[in-house]
């Protein structure tokens, strides 16, 4: 131990009232997002799913009568996710991201599968702050 980690004074955080700032790329539960008029971003190419080294995605897909490509099914095994992000690096319409909520737990078998009703569910709760993070983080890149 250097002298300077002796010397400095030790912090302590009463979590959970008190709660450390997290990076605007901070990665936890997952969301899928919608465009401002409501249709979701998602166009089911699977990017996500092939990229994924947990092989924690599962999407099904179907034409619509319109033409365009949307997912049936897309699950996440939040219980295979090792939180790498390749899934929302690898989205080519910015879809699937991760929130900053880290503060989930499961009670009931089979409650660490997100369906998509839950991941637009989440993106359509939190889409204000998972849009802040991006454009806090777009500064740095
Ligand atoms: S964060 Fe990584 S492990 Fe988790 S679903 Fe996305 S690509 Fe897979
Ligand atoms: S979330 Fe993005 S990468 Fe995954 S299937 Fe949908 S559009 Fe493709």
């Amino acid at each position: 131990m250097t002298g300077r980690h002796l010397f400095t004074r030790k912090i302590t955080i009463q979590y959970p009232e008190e709660k450390t700032p997290k990076s605007p790329r901070f990665r936890g539960m997952h969301a899928l997002r919608r465009y401002p008029n409501g249709e979701e971003r998602c166009i089911a190419c699977k990017l996500c799913e092939a990229v994924c080294p947990a092989l924690a995605i599962t999407i099904d897909s179907e034409e619509r009568a319109d033409g365009t490509r949307r997912t049936t099914r897309y699950d996440i095994d939040m219980f295979k996710c090792i939180y790498c992000g390749f899934c929302e690096e690898a989205c080519p319409v910015d879809s699937i991201v991760e929130t900053d909520i880290h503060e989930f737990h499961y009670e009931n078998r089979g409650d660490n599968i997100l369906t998509k009703e839950m991941l637009l569910a989440i993106g359509d709760e939190y889409e204000k702050r998972i849009a802040e993070s991006r454009q806090a983080d777009s500064a740095y890149r």
